[in-house]
């Protein structure tokens, strides 16, 4: 399908084989077969050990029900990041999303019963189910963090009108919010969507960049009160539940569990992102600053086109160039990048209510995976595209995997895509002018901030605020203690505006995944070391990555990256990513 802009927009009608389904109806078919599944409980509770035939057939039988859950909510999500202000798919997201915590807690007692299962029992039926091990071994990892049945279900119906609750709640405020564009001559004002807006931030003219985000950060200081109170009561949960009840030694130690990092990795890489990041990016902004012919550069034009941007691409432009790009590495990766395209699962076209921003969602093993962004055919556009195709590319490798352990932890859930874009970067960079490749030099560069001097720097604010909201500070404190951040990230290299103090209620993912945005650092400089490699190696390189990338979520990224001859990750592991981003500064 595609619009009248020429946009390609992706096709729902296809996303069933059986073409358009009654939504409903299948999921109350898949509400009787979770149901029914609870009569295995019986053959659990036996005191014979169970066989392990048994113990098979039961883990496909929920594999077959989460497949079809998986492809309902996919169905229901897709439909709502295309028009988040439809109520009738509000109403629906709200139905499966209560189908779904109910399934959760009908087959809640399997689980359970595997990660209470002696050893001596344990041991025979793991060797027997091969292809889920990692899982099997995972849930048993996990129970000193889990609790009661009866207090698991608790949590996950609670939730519902509470955290879950919040985080939609924070997305349907911020979602409707416009912006004006005061700093546009008066002929070209009127409403901005987010998207819209923060495309000035990469404008060529100051005033537009430094405009832009006053008005962001205007309309968020606004709502403040409201969405500090909402992240308050996010974070205090995240507190209660997993440090509390669960037991984590710390907020941020629960997502390391569930990313199965050791803690000392993650305070590794965050200890070299706060020492090394100032230092890098600061040498990086000054030149930048001299580049734009300014003393210093202010937090305003971080993003600022070395020279105006003025070439755009059609979307089949677009296309062309990220299919070159995966080509040059491996035709296999770029054959599978196609697929999405070709069976019109890509939405590029820009809508009234769309979900901003951009994503790849893979739903279940084996299926094509979905695409959606907001196509505006700037460069950084086809950055965008090469990311989420990187994504579909990672998916459709790890095809054989159960669905258990097909996606990647959030710390390799990335290489794929940024490894895309290193890709899409070679590939300007061989085929520009000479004149063009500093410029792309430095847009790498920007993402390259963007991506592990951020997002590390997001993540020491997220432990900090986690830890004030828990000893009762306010909302005007964390916006503080925010400042500081900034002050701490910056230091002489940047200016930064008092206003920029609300830029953390903008951030989505401190609502939705508390301490998400480090996993990004975490994968970038993961890139960054396999690109040096790819680099040094040439083609016998390619094989090497593919399989890291089949492994999908089938072991922990220790392990992934260990079984690559990569690793240990390590300060020097870390710092030798930080060499990379060095060599793309330009001299002086
Ligand atoms: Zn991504």
């Amino acid at each position: 399908m595609t619009s009248a802009h020429g946009l390609p927009h992706w096709n729902l009608d296809g996303f069933f084989p059986e073409g358009k389904i009654d939504i409903y109806q299948a999921l109350k078919v898949l509400e009787e077969r979770f149901v029914k599944f609870g009569q295995v409980r019986k053959s659990l509770e036996g005191h014979e050990p169970l066989p392990a035939a048994d113990f098979l057939k039961f883990l496909d039988q929920l594999e077959e029900i989460h497949r079809e859950a998986q492809l309902l909510a996919g169905y229901a999500s897709l439909n709502f990041a295309q028009d988040t202000s439809d109520q009738k798919v509000q109403s629906l997201m709200f139905k499966v999303d209560s189908v779904m915590a109910e399934l959760e807690n009908e087959v809640l007692f399997f689980s359970l019963w595997w990660k209470d299962l002696p050893d001596e029992q344990a041991a025979p039926l793991l060797e027997a189910a091969p292809r889920h091990r990692y899982m099997l071994t995972r849930e048993r990892d996990l129970k000193k963090h889990t609790l009661t049945e009866a207090e698991e279900k608790i949590i996950n119906l609670k939730d519902l009108t509470g955290c879950d609750f919040l985080t939609r709640l924070y997305d349907t405020i911020t979602n409707a919010y416009l912006y004006r564009a005061e700093f546009l001559p008066p002929d070209q004002k009127r409403d901005l969507t987010r998207e819209e807006l923060m495309n000035y931030v990469r404008h060529h003219r100051p005033e537009y960049r430094a405009g832009a985000y006053q008005e962001l950060y205007r309309v968020y200081g606004q709502a403040q009160a409201t969405l500090g109170q909402i992240y308050q009561s996010l974070t205090q949960d995240w507190y209660y539940e997993e440090v509390v009840l669960r037991h984590h030694a710390s907020p941020i130690a629960s997502r390391n569990k569930q990313n199965d990092l050791k803690d000392e990795t993650v305070e590794s890489l965050l200890r070299v992102c706060q020492q090394k990041a100032p230092e890098v990016f600061g040498r990086y902004f000054k030149v930048k600053a001299q580049r734009l012919g300014i003393p210093t550069l202010r937090r305003y034009d971080i993003y600022a086109p070395l020279k105006p941007a003025t070439k755009t691409y059609t979307f089949d432009q677009a296309l062309k160039e990220v299919d070159q790009a995966f080509r040059a590495f491996d035709s296999e990766f770029a054959d599978l990048a196609l697929r999405v395209s070709k069976s019109n699962r890509l939405s590029a076209l820009i809508s009234p209510g769309k979900q901003s921003g951009a994503f790849c969602s893979s739903t279940i093993p084996g299926e094509t995976p979905w695409v959606l962004m907001n196509y505006q055919g700037h460069q950084h556009d086809l950055f965008t595209l090469a990311h989420e195709l990187g994504h579909a590319v990672h998916s459709l490798l790890a095809s054989n995997l159960s669905l258990f352990e097909f996606h990647s932890a959030l710390p390799m859930a990335e290489t794929a895509s940024t490894f895309g874009e290193m890709l899409l970067t070679e590939h300007f960079r061989k085929n520009c002018d000479q004149s063009d490749i500093e410029s792309l030099s430095f847009s790498l560069l920007d993402d390259a901030y963007a991506t592990v001097g951020r997002q590390a720097f997001f993540s020491l604010f997220e432990l900090e605020a986690h830890e004030m909201t828990n000893q009762g500070a306010t909302v005007d404190e964390l916006s503080k203690a925010y400042s500081q951040n900034l002050q701490k990230q910056f230091g002489d290299s940047v200016l930064v505006a008092p206003e920029f103090c609300h830029e953390w209620a903008s951030i989505p993912h401190f609502f939705h995944t508390p301490f998400y945005v480090y996993a990004y650092a975490f994968g970038q400089l993961l890139v960054y070391s396999l690109w040096n490699l790819y680099q040094n190696e040439g083609p016998s390189f390619v094989p090497k990555m593919k399989a890291i990338l089949a492994k999908g979520g089938s072991a922990s990224p220790e392990e992934i990256l260990r079984q690559a001859n990569l690793g240990p990750l390590d300060d020097h592991f870390w710092l030798g990513g930080f060499k990379v981003i060095e060599s793309f500064i330009p001299k002086d």
